[in-house]
């Protein structure tokens, strides 16, 4: 059984807190022990993991990204988007994260983040959420 995450963005490049949503979703699972694969299902966005308490953390990535991968009329594509493809591509479309006794196993200063790169736009996360239990 696939779950999705609903995702709203605001800005052109954001990355948005979904653990909260995450952890909702876990807990309709029922899954006590196991894992939660997520998949972003867009070529524009992607999923990562890091700091959660700090939101300068998540200013600094998108500015050094913005930095890195300029919205450049460089680029051939007519879409005039492929910054926001290659930034998804940089990061990665998909994170696994284990479910230790109903909860999300994540560090302490961890969260769980959709990556906006095109937006603002409605978004959706693929979720897999197995158990150990079988
Ligand atoms: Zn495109």
């Amino acid at each position: 059984m696939i779950r999705y995450i609903e995702v709203k963005s605001r800005a052109r490049t954001e990355f948005i807190d979904i653990t909260g949503q995450l952890q909702e979703a876990v807990k309709n699972a029922g899954v006590r022990n196991g894992i939660c694969h997520l998949f972003v299902l867009h070529t524009t966005a992607a999923i990562t993991i890091n700091e959660g308490a700090d939101p300068a953390v998540q200013r600094d990535m998108v500015a050094f990204l913005n930095k890195l991968v300029p919205h450049d009329p460089y680029f051939t594509h007519a879409e005039g988007n492929s910054d926001a493809h290659i930034k998804s591509s940089i990061i990665g479309a998909s994170q696994s994260v284990f479910i230790e006794n109903t909860k999300l196993l994540l560090g302490t200063w961890q969260a769980v983040y959709f990556c906006e790169f095109d937006g603002p736009r409605h978004r959706r996360v693929a979720l897999k959420i197995s158990s150990d239990e079988g």
